[in-house]
């Protein structure tokens, strides 16, 4: 015998009798009413589940009295029986048969008219795309492949874009900072149903090389002193984009909302009665320093942390060495911050670390102090994009204690093939990770 005809059922108002009060039925039932079905329950008791869905849902009704035969189901669309007794599950499935109504058994699939496939959905700004499987009637490998399938389709291996003309949307996606691997799941489903992505220059490339050629890349990607694509620009390009009815995934390094301008941005969308999502991202501020082995709290270390830019006054931030300060956007502005933070009552000796390009193959680690940084920074040729992070847990950098100067730190009299071997150290780090 073949399987079941899977088919699609509108149950939105539509009446479906559940006989039974178990977990199972709560479960079904949970299920019946997300997709708007008007569920009466047949059962003497309720299980906490049910009695706690009664109370919440109006399109849920319980008749506390057994199974009563063939008028339990008068009206029903679809009947669902899991009694746990055979005999009582037997009626049901015979009664609903004599009347033409569907009718699922859930203690013995095949004496019921009809099946539950394993299901999911996988949300997508153009709609919800649904798998069902069903597997020779085993449930749980039905259940197994299904989860592979909802796997697969949100790992970004499947072209979610739709193919006729939708209703346009803006997704604000976090690209974590440049290594592929740190994309989040709801990222890699998103780009596989975006027409347009709109990418800085600090989202991984290999991300943007791995979109179909049928995907338009619009890059609006900023460099430090110069700003290709205006704010204001970028706002409409978005904007215009969705109206057009395309699907819009404005890719950003990092996180949206760290220093990434992501709230005017969904402020534009919104504005424009654009639908738009949020995607959070890794930001650099913490996993770059992370990538150099450096935790921005470390218990007896630093307590807190604090993100800012270099192009700040740096006013009122706490000067205490146990008070981690990671600045963004800093290699331009490098002497001047340490000089400010000496003078705001940092210690000369608090060690300091700049990451470069973190995450990626250059990555390059150098490291100093609050009095030294800055000339080891030019005297090694360092460029943007670079954390710079100050405090006590710089110490944890891979190779800060073999800089010579043990728990002190590099000294000034550390040469900068010094920090060119911690850089070494770092990259190989960085590959041992990519691989595992
Ligand atoms: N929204 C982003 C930050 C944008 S500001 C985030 O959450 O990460 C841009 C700054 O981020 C750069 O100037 C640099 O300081 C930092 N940055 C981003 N990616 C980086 C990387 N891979 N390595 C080093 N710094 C990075």
């Amino acid at each position: 015998m073949s399987g079941p005809f899977l088919l699609g059922l509108s149950l939105s108002g539509r009446r479906v009798v559940a006989v039974g009060g178990g977990p199972v039925t709560a479960r079904r039932v949970a299920d019946l009413l997300a997709e708007g079905a008007a569920v009466e329950v047949v059962s003497p008791e309720l299980c906490p589940a049910l009695t706690a869905s009664l109370s919440e849902r109006t399109t849920l009704s319980w008749t506390p009295r057994r199974y009563a035969g063939a008028r339990d189901l008068d009206g029903a669309f679809l009947v669902h029986t899991a009694t746990g007794d055979p005999e009582t599950d037997r009626r049901v499935a015979a009664d609903a048969e004599a009347r033409h109504t569907f009718c699922v058994s859930a203690g013995d699939a095949a004496a019921g008219s009809a099946q539950v496939p394993a299901r999911a959905a996988v949300p997508t700004p153009a709609g919800e795309v649904r798998v069902a499987v069903h597997a020779g009637g085993d449930p749980r490998r039905a259940a197994g492949i299904r989860t592979d399938l909802a796997d697969h389709l949100t790992g970004g291996v499947v072209d979610l874009r739709a193919r006729r003309p939708h209703g346009g949307w803006v997704a604000l996606v976090g690209a974590g900072p440049g290594e592929e691997q740190l994309l989040t799941r709801r990222a890699t489903t998103l780009l596989a149903a975006a027409d347009v992505v709109v990418a800085d220059r600090l989202v991984p490339q290999a991300v943007l090389a791995r979109l179909p050629e049928t995907v338009r890349v619009v890059d609006v990607g900023k460099q430090p002193q110069h700003h290709p694509v205006p704010q204001e620009e970028i706002n409409r390009i978005l904007v215009e984009e969705a109206r057009r009815g395309q699907g819009v995934v404005r890719l950003k390094g990092g996180d949206p909302y760290v220093l990434g301008r992501g709230g005017e941005e969904r402020a534009a969308c919104e504005e424009a009665g654009v639908p738009v999502e949020v995607v959070p991202g890794i930001t650099s501020a913490v996993s770059v320093p992370a990538a150099a082995g450096i935790p921005v709290t470390h218990r007896g270390l630093a307590r807190g942390f604090t993100v800012v830019t270099g192009h700040e006054e740096l006013p009122g931030l706490p000067t205490g060495t146990d008070h981690t300060l990671v600045v963004l956007m800093g290699v331009a502005g490098l002497r001047e911050t340490a000089s400010r933070l000496v003078a705001a009552g940092r210690p000369e000796a608090c060690p300091v670390g700049i990451v470069e390009r973190g995450w990626t193959a250059e990555q390059r680690v150098t490291l100093g102090t609050l009095a030294d940084i800055a000339g080891r920074a030019e005297q090694v040729g360092v460029t943007s994009p670079a954390v710079v992070v100050v405090g006590d847990v710089v110490t944890l950098a891979h190779g800060w204690a073999e800089q010579g100067e043990g728990a002190g730190g590099p000294g000034p009299s550390a040469d900068a093939a010094a920090s060119d071997d911690v850089s070494e150290r770092s990259t190989r780090h960085l590959a041992a990770h990519a691989v595992a």
